[in-house]
C-alpha cells in the first residue's frame, strides 16, 4: 500500500482550517484492542461539510482511507495503514427536539443516551456500555440485550463517496439486518442520525442504564483491551461465547491475544498482542468450533488491513 504523500493534499489541507492533521499516528492508540503500527496520517474534520470536502478530495487524489469511530470494533494492521484515517470524533453535535434525539456520526453512544436520559427520553438504554460510536453503530447494526441500533432510527443523512451525493435514508432504505446493512455494503458514511424516542421519567431511564451496565461487569472482560465479541453468532439463538467455551476454547493464546476465560467470545489483548497473534489465535479458534461442533463461524471485528479498496470513493 502506498503511503499517502502529505504534499499530495497539503494546498488543500491548508485551505481548510477545520481539519486536525496527524501524521505516523499508532493505530493501537485509536483502537479498543490497543493494537495497530502508525497510519500515516490522520485527518479529523472538525464537522460534516468539512468531512464531505474532506472524502471528496481524498477520492479524487485516489488515496485510501478509512472514516473510523471509536475503533471498538477494528483490529489495527501490525504493518501500519499506509492511507488516511479519519475519526469523525469533530462531528459531534447532539439536540433534541421532542421525543427525537438527533446526532452526528462521532457522538459516542453512551452519550447520546445519557442526553436522551437527561432529556426524559427513552428507547435506547439496552445499548448503554456499547464503546462505539453513533456512525459506527449504525455501520455494524450495533446491538446489545435483544435490541438493535436501528429499533429507534427515524432517519440517517449519509454521504456517499462514489457519487458525492448526500441523502436522508430512513430505516427501510437501510436494510439492516444481524450486524449488516447498506451503509456497510454501500460503502456510504453516517453524518447523522435523528432516532424517534418516547417519553419516561429520566431516574427510571437512568436506573434501566445502571440495570444493563451492571450486567455487562459481570459478564464482559471489560478490564482488558479487546474489540468486543469477536465473531457473529451462527444463529440468533446461539450465544457464540458459550459455542466457543464449550469447544475448549476459553484462556488459548498466541503471544499477547487470549480468548477471556470470563467470557470466550472475546478475544483480549493481556499486553503486547499483534494482529497476527490475533489472526492466529482466532483460526484456532474456527478450527476448534468447526471440528467439534461443524460451524464455520465468521469474525465480528474488522482487520483494518482486509478494509483495502472500501471507501475510497470508489465503492
Ligand atoms: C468492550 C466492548 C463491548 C462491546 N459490546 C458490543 C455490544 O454489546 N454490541 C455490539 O453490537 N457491539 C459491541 N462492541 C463492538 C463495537 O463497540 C460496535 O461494533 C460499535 O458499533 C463500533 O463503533 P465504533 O465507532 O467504535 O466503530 P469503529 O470500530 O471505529 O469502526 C467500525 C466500522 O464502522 C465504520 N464506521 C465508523 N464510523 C462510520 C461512519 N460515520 N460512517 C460509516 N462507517 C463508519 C468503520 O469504517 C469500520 O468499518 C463492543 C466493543 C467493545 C470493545
Amino acid at each position: 500500500m502506498d503511503r499517502v504523500s502529505f504534499s499530495s493534499l497539503s494546498s488543500f489541507l491548508a485551505d481548510e482550517p477545520g481539519i486536525l492533521i496527524r501524521k505516523n499516528v499508532p493505530v493501537s492508540m485509536l483502537t479498543s484492542i490497543r493494537i495497530g503500527g502508525n497510519a500515516a496520517l490522520t485527518l479529523t474534520p472538525r464537522d460534516g461539510g468539512c468531512l464531505i470536502r474532506l472524502l471528496d478530495r481524498l477520492s479524487h487524489a485516489g488515496i485510501l482511507y478509512r472514516v473510523i469511530g471509536n475503533g471498538t470494533n477494528l483490529i489495527g494492521p501490525d504493518a501500519g495503514y499506509g492511507g488516511a484515517l479519519i475519526p469523525t470524533a469533530g462531528i459531534d453535535r447532539i439536540s433534541v427536539s421532542g421525543s427525537t434525539l438527533v446526532t452526528g456520526a462521532g457522538v459516542p453512544l453512551g452519550r447520546a443516551i445519557r442526553r436522551a436520559m437527561e432529556a426524559g427520553l427513552s428507547g435506547l438504554e439496552a445499548l448503554y456500555g456499547i464503546p462505539g460510536t453513533v456512525g459506527g453503530a449504525l455501520y455494524m447494526t450495533a446491538g446489545a440485550f435483544g435490541h438493535t441500533v436501528s429499533e429507534r432510527l427515524r432517519y440517517a443523512t449519509v454521504y456517499r463517496p462514489a457519487s458525492g451525493e448526500v441523502t436522508v435514508k430512513t430505516p427501510r432504505s437501510l436494510d439492516f439486518g444481524y450486524r449488516t446493512g447498506a451503509i456497510r455494503r454501500e460503502g456510504t458514511v453516517v453524518l447523522s442520525a435523528a432516532f424517534s424516542l418516547t417519553p419516561d421519567a429520566p431516574e427510571r431511564i437512568a436506573r434501566r442504564m445502571s440495570e444493563i451496565i451492571e450486567k455487562r461487569r459481570a459478564t464482559h472482560p471489560i478490564d482488558l483491551p479487546s474489540a468486543g465479541s469477536f465473531f457473529r453468532r451462527p444463529d440468533p439463538d446461539r450465544p457464540v461465547g458459550r459455542l466457543i467455551a464449550d469447544a475448549g476454547c476459553a484462556g488459548m493464546t498466541e503471544g499477547g491475544a487470549a480468548v477471556s476465560t470470563m467470557h470466550a467470545g472475546f478475544i483480549v489483548n493481556t499486553g503486547g498482542a499483534t494482529e497476527s497473534d490475533v489472526r492466529r489465535l482466532a483460526e484456532r479458534v474456527r478450527e476448534r468450533v468447526a471440528g467439534k461442533y461443524g460451524i464455520e463461524l465468521q469474525t465480528e471485528v474488522e482487520y483494518l488491513s482486509d478494509l483495502g479498496a472500501y471507501q475510497t470513493g470508489e465503492a
